[in-house]
């Protein structure tokens, strides 16, 4: 898994990333579907363990096209996980109060509490996105920010946030199917968007921006993951074992039972 992470300063060219790949379990999606299962179990053990630990957090974030599976890798990745301990904060076009402030304002205060996951469908990386392709601010403003990102980031982990970025990548082929689908199911006509169609048209630009964004802000302390993401099976299985192995890495402990309760006897 350590193959999809950035390394810091590493120059990024998304064509070299095949977003079919199936890494390991070429043919063997029922296998996969297994151990997505088991990993599904883990995590939600980890959960309780980080939410009973309460001394640190999690954020993670998820970018990609539209139709990318953002939606898709949050039902399935967090399937089965306690809701309580579990938040989704979506940011879409800033509202008039949010564009008042600066552009981190209304991120932070969607940034998880102590024992709590917060996964971020969309975020702050929308600044040097969406803003730069459809050229919603100058280049100075969105280039001040990846060096914003990267302070913002790096002060949440020193306060105890682990931080995983998720960069699903999908190809321009699958793009155009999953559109289609959402234009003759209907039960994802809700889903289409007026501004699919000219997003798609920038298709080169938003690649050349997911480049500089993922080498530009994957740091040591919060690296960004470029998942191959046209198979959701394998996209959902690599995204879960990142994530269990980061938070057993965490080593995150059951809070003893305190002096005063260890001669408690319930009556
Ligand atoms: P899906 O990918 O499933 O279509 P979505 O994430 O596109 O879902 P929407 O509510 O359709 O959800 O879109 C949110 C929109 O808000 C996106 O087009 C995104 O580019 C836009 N947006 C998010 N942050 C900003 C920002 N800082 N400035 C301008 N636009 C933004
Ligand atoms: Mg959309």
């Amino acid at each position: 898994m350590q193959s999809y992470r950035v390394r810091p300063g590493e120059q990024v060219r998304l064509s070299a990333h095949d977003p079919d790949s199936t890494d390991g379990f070429d043919g063997k999606k029922k296998k996969a579907l297994a151990a997505t299962r088991e990993l599904t179990t883990r995590l939600e053990r980890l959960q309780e363990l980080l939410y009973a630990d309460h001394r640190r957090s999690v954020l993670i974030v998820l970018q990609a096209i539209d139709a990318g599976g953002k939606d898709g890798t949050i039902r399935h990745v967090f399937e089965g996980v306690n809701p309580q301990g579990v938040r989704v904060a979506r940011f879409g076009r800033p509202t008039p109060e949010e564009s008042a402030h600066d552009f981190l304002w209304r991120v932070h205060r969607q940034t998880p509490e102590k024992g709590e996951i917060t996964i971020f469908n969309r975020s702050h990386y929308e600044e040097v996105l969406v803003v730069r392709v459809e050229k919603l601010a100058p280049r100075s403003t969105w280039l001040r920010h990846y060096r914003q990102i990267n302070d913002f980031e790096r002060s949440l982990t020193e306060e105890g946030t682990l931080i995983l970025k998720f960069f699903l990548h999908i190809s321009f082929d699958e793009q155009r199917k999953r559109l289609e689908a959402r234009l003759r199911d209907r039960t994802k006509y809700w889903k289409f968007s007026s501004a699919d169609l000219p997003e798609r048209k920038r298709w080169p630009a938003y690649q050349r921006a997911f480049e500089e964004m993922l080498e530009k802000t994957s740091t040591p302390y919060a690296p960004w993951y470029v998942i191959p993401a046209n198979r959701k099976w394998f996209r959902n299985l690599s995204v879960s074992r990142i994530l269990v192995e980061a938070l057993d890495g965490l080593q995150l402990k059951w809070p003893p039972l305190p002096a005063d309760f260890r001669s408690t006897v319930v009556p």
